[in-house]
């Protein structure tokens, strides 16, 4: 087998990666891992455009689709409950500002000094407040104080593709300014809004016990449509709760992100030229952890070309967002569940398998590395190999 097209002027580094003469280290995707660990002929007949071919690919594209279509339904149900979460608890927010006022008229109805300079307080507090909101809806004041922002968290996972896994107020790393508002300014409008009409009811309602068992009624009329928004909330929680056993998601675990092959971002790492998607990465304690579902026959143990797959996948999360994942997770269906570590042994092998495909692709010589008739005969490239076992 010739040198991989391309990569003849590449030459090792210091630390052995293979750079071209542009300083740039050779790509090396987690597939390519795969791949050359399967049979390094394998990997080659791939690179030069031979195409899996064979009925197991075929059902494993629409397996795989069908994964990633359960997970997205799993999230879009998680940010369904949180939308109704979010607007029960601002209801039940306006009820105890009715009942509150309510208390209030009746209690101070014929202190009508107290409840004037009251009211004053409260129209200054409404104007103050809705000044604020304005200057920070116009004003870029995130960027200049480096507050409020999600900037950190945004950085950490900033190659993850945002629109896999929408949020569900704020975006990620919003930083507002010039006509843009967060929750920090919706919070400032409402409470202005909330000041203001108390300040009016205050001034212009004549009969004060009146106006209190009116509030008091209206609170009651808020308190059944409150009930309604939660009776909304448990169902979206009910529903979660499928899409949770559908994707096969555990109770501890949430998702980072999903890939659909076509819109999420490829994680790389310049100095070893490693670059991949993994099917999922899942937060479990705080830690992202890469997860890679594979269809077809489940194996006793994990293959260990899709072993080494993970691994780059491992060490991608880890510079991608500077924090070391314990484990990777390998899935065969929704049982057959294996964690691989990731220590400094697996670190090594993943290293060196990197170091050593850099240097087939520009020295050539990729072999057959096995003499199982099986694998040949499960060879989604046999049809272009002429090292074929079957
Ligand atoms: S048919 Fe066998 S030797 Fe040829 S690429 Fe496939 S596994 Fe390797």
């Amino acid at each position: 087998m010739e040198s991989i097209q391309g990569q003849s002027f590449a030459s090792p580094n210091g630390d052995g990666f293979w750079i071209d003469n542009k300083q740039k280290a050779l790509n090396v995707s987690a597939s390519d891992l795969e791949r050359y660990t399967y049979c390094p002929l394998s990997w080659a007949l791939a690179k030069e455009g031979a195409t899996g071919k064979g009925e197991a690919i075929e059902k494993g594209k629409i397996k795989h689709a069908e994964i990633h279509q359960r997970v997205q339904k799993f999230k879009a149900k998680q940010i369904e409950l949180k939308r109704a979460l979010i607007i029960w608890s601002w209801w039940f927010t306006i009820i105890l500002v009715f009942v509150s006022d309510a208390i209030l008229f009746y209690l101070l109805d014929k202190e009508t000094r107290s409840l004037e300079s009251v009211s004053q307080y409260l129209t200054m507090l409404a104007l103050t407040w809705l000044i604020l909101a304005i200057l920070a809806i116009y004003l870029p004041w995130r960027k200049y104080l480096e507050f409020g922002s999600n900037i950190d968290e945004y950085n950490e996972i900033k190659n993850f593709d945002e629109t896999v896994i929408p949020f569900t107020f704020q975006p990620l790393g919003f930083l507002g300014g010039w006509g843009e508002g967060g929750r920090v300014e919706a919070g400032l409008l409402f409470g202005a809004m909330i000041c203001m009409l108390h300040a009016i009811g205050l001034t212009w309602a004549e009969n004060r016990s009146q106006a209190g068992f009116i509030l008091a009624v209206l609170a009651m009329i808020w308190t059944l449509l409150a009930s309604w928004q939660l009776q909304k909330a448990l169902l979206a929680d009910n529903e979660l709760e499928t899409a949770k056993l559908d994707a096969g998601i555990d109770d501890k675990m949430d998702v980072a992100y999903s890939d659909d092959e076509e819109s999420a971002g490829l994680l790389k790492d310049d100095v070893t030229g490693l670059r991949g998607r993994p099917d999922q990465i899942v937060i479990v304690d705080g830690e992202f952890i890469p997860m890679e579902q594979k269809t077809g026959r489940v194996p006793d143990k994990p293959h260990k070309s899709h072993q080494m797959q993970l691994l780059a996948y491992l060490h991608l999360v880890e510079t991608t967002t500077g924090r070391k994942p314990p484990y990777g997770v390998i899935k065969y269906g929704n049982e057959n569940i294996h964690q691989i570590f990731w220590d400094e042994e697996n670190y090594n092998l993943l290293m060196n398998m990197t170091k050593e495909i850099q240097r087939i692709m520009v020295e050539g010589g990729a072999k057959r590395n096995h003499e199982r008739i099986g694998k040949c005969q499960n060879c989604s490239r046999r049809y272009a190999c002429d090292s074929s076992l079957a």
